[in-house]
């Protein structure tokens, strides 16, 4: 059920944003309770995603604590690349998250003036985003303004979940037969029992408690890699300056130092980091506690000839962060892979660490969050068998050694001039790579329990298996709505089977009314088969079609009635699911229609048709023609079970 389809069950009246409660949201004991499904340690970006998304499982009883008082208030990380922006529509949120963000269109470089020795003069700019790669913008906003955002999604989610704040984890023990194996203890840090410790059991937990995590400790991992730490003045400042770049990101190079620039939302706040260089790991004392006047003071003689005067200083921080990787993300060590479920998983900055340059913290965090969720949501509502938690580890922690390696190689190249790359497309090359990076759409999962092999791609090359659903218009076909396939998915935890339809009419017989008639009716289609009796059709998985024929050449009902499933309790069908390939050109102009490139042409779909399965964290699982059928209940059978 997309996020804003409600009144299925009868008319609400009121905020449609918040869904029925169900499961543990009904009954949701509000103090920490002695045992729980998962317990989520830290309310990062990390941890916060995995609330966010495990509160739409309400048959699974999650907590999430921090040793804070309450929400984080600033501070932190505040890039937002579009990987996160894509993540934010399918949490329902980014349109408002955009409206109060800082909007990255480009970034300026000044360097040393030649012809000024001592002055910083600017040298260029470039766009942030020139290729194209993301419909959505590149963003600076707060780490706590994100963190609200999740929040209020798990608040409002069917489990109704809060964050559980004033518990501090201090270790923890795996007991591997118990029902609820992980004994965890804890520390009360706020209230007249403050400094109290108890312990309470789950059956997983995730540990997304930062760079100095202490479940990465508890299960014997170690971050891993640089010795040294790069170090940074870092200040969110209201400022009186003649600086002209004040609200454009800058990267600014003089003789006296480095300064990465960044204005923040609002208006009239900016981001400032001032490169202290680099320091032993574990910090320097010295460096530490450099006064904030002194870091000031450098950046007054980096921006020379220009000067900024501080007016407030609502937080700044020395930061240090080094190039580090654990080397595996779960309590499974590597030779017992596959032999014992991984019952404590690490996540976010707890397993890997990189430069502030780069600005991927927060991104990558969430995303390791959302990797983690919907599997133990799977798992734990019964749907996926228990090894689905093994290929957490596996795909995130080669996405965090792709993005350390990325790092460094970005460092040196952005240093490298010009004429001394080896062949002239290398740059380009280059570019393309750093802004298909950055902007977080370089993760590419490989072949096995969860990804398909390459086979079928050619049916759809432009939805890379493995790589993100990258979303393209269509138009719903009930009320002509112009949109993108895509950004209409909600972060419920389910399958979509995207059905492009062959050549033929909607209705007539055809390979796609055939495979449809056969998902909606055979005991073999996957979606029968996963999903127990009694529930609906849409339950667990989404199946939307795209017809190529133009919107006005058929109705939706022409579409078969497994496009069109019941739901809820009145049984009334569910009309979103059927689209046309079509852009906002044929309604507009219809003497135009048909003239844009369609997503199947945007995408390399085949006109003969082509199923896309994509996974609840959007990435393309599958692809498959539309004559498949034991392929297509093979590959769910892979991570689910049976229920019928
Ligand atoms: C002080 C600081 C400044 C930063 N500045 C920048 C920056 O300028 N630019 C940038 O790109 N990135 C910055 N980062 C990094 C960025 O914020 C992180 O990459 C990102 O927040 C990682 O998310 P996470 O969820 O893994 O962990 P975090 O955001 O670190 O969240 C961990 C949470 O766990 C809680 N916690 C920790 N230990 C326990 C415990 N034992 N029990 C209970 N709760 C616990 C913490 O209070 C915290 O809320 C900064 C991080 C820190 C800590």
């Amino acid at each position: 059920m997309h996020h804003m389809q409600f009144h299925h069950h009868g008319y609400v009246s009121g905020e449609p944003r918040i869904q029925e409660a169900a499961g543990i949201g009904l009954n949701r004991p509000e103090e920490l309770p002695a045992q729980m499904d998962v317990l989520i340690v830290g309310t990062g970006p990390a941890g916060m995603v995995a609330a966010a998304q495990l509160a739409q499982y309400p048959d699974v009883h999650t907590r999430i604590i921090e040793r804070r008082p309450g929400r984080l208030v600033l501070g932190q990380a505040d890039g937002i690349q579009a990987r996160s922006v894509e993540t934010f529509q399918c949490f329902g949120f980014a349109e408002r998250i955009i409206n109060e963000a800082y909007r990255i269109t480009e970034t300026a470089f000044w360097n040393p003036d030649p012809e000024h020795p001592g002055h910083i003069v600017r040298t260029g700019r470039t766009s942030d985003d020139a290729h194209g790669i993301s419909e959505f913008p590149h963003l600076i906003v707060n780490q706590a303004r994100v963190l609200d955002y999740f929040a209020e999604f798990a608040r409002r989610s069917p489990a109704r979940t809060v964050p559980d704040y004033g518990y501090e984890f201090v270790t923890l023990e795996v007991q591997q037969d118990e029902e609820y194996p992980v004994l965890v203890t804890l520390r009360r840090t706020e209230g007249e029992a403050e400094g109290e410790e108890f312990t309470v059991r789950a059956k997983y937990v995730f540990g997304g408690d930062g760079a100095a995590s202490r479940v990465r400790k508890a299960i014997g991992r170690r971050l891993e890699g640089d010795s040294a730490n790069h170090a940074w003045g870092v200040m969110d400042v209201l400022s009186e300056t003649d600086f002209p770049d004040i609200r454009t990101k800058c990267i600014i190079h003089s003789d006296a130092g480095s300064i990465l620039h960044i204005p923040r939302e609002g208006g009239f706040l900016t981001r400032i980091y001032v490169d202290l260089g680099e320091v032993p790991e574990g910090g320097s004392k010295a460096i530490r506690a450099t006064p904030f006047e002194d870091v000031v003071k450098k950046l007054n003689e980096i921006i020379h000839p220009y000067t900024l005067e501080v007016k407030d200083v609502p937080w700044h921080s020395i930061y240090e962060v080094g190039h580090r990787v654990t080397d595996k993300f779960d309590d499974v060590p590597v030779e017992e892979t596959g032999s014992r479920i991984p019952r404590v998983f690490i996540g976010g900055d707890a397993c890997h660490t990189h430069s502030a340059k780069a600005g991927q913290g927060m991104n990558v965090s969430m995303q390791d969050g959302w990797n983690i969720a919907w599997k133990l949501g799977q798992v734990l509502s019964g749907r996926a068998a228990e090894s689905l938690l093994d290929t957490y580890s596996a795909e995130r922690q080669s996405v965090a050694v792709d993005l350390i390696n990325f790092d460094k190689e970005w460092s040196t190249l952005m240093a490298t001039k010009t004429e001394q790359f080896s062949k002239p497309h290398e740059i380009e090359e280059f570019y393309v790579k750093t802004a298909e990076f950055p902007a977080g759409f370089m993760t590419e999962y490989s072949e096995g329990q969860l990804t398909g092999g390459t086979e079928h791609q050619a049916l759809a090359s432009g939805y890379p298996i493995g790589k993100r659903f990258k979303a393209a218009p269509v138009i719903r076909r009930c009320d002509a709505l112009p949109t993108q396939l895509g950004h209409q998915a909600f972060a419920d935890g389910r399958y979509r089977i995207y059905v492009f339809a062959d050549r033929e009419a909607p209705g007539a017989d055809s390979r796609t009314e055939r495979l449809a008639e056969w998902l909606g009716s055979s005991p073999e289609s996957p979606i029968l088969k996963f999903t127990p009796e009694g529930e609906d059709f849409g339950a667990r998985f989404e199946v939307d079609v795209v017809y190529q024929q133009r919107y006005t050449e058929f109705e939706f009902t022409d579409a078969h009635p497994t496009f069109r499933p019941k739901t809820g309790e009145f049984g009334v069908r569910d009309y979103y699911r059927v689209y046309s390939a079509g852009t906002i050109t044929d309604i507009n102009f219809p003497e135009r229609a048909g003239e844009e490139p369609d997503i199947f042409d945007l995408r390399g779909i085949s006109r003969d048709g082509a199923i896309v399965i994509v996974r609840p964290d959007q990435y393309v699982a599958n692809i498959l023609p539309l004559d498949a059928r034991e392929e297509l209940t093979e590959f769910f059978g892979r991570s689910m079970l049976p229920q019928r």
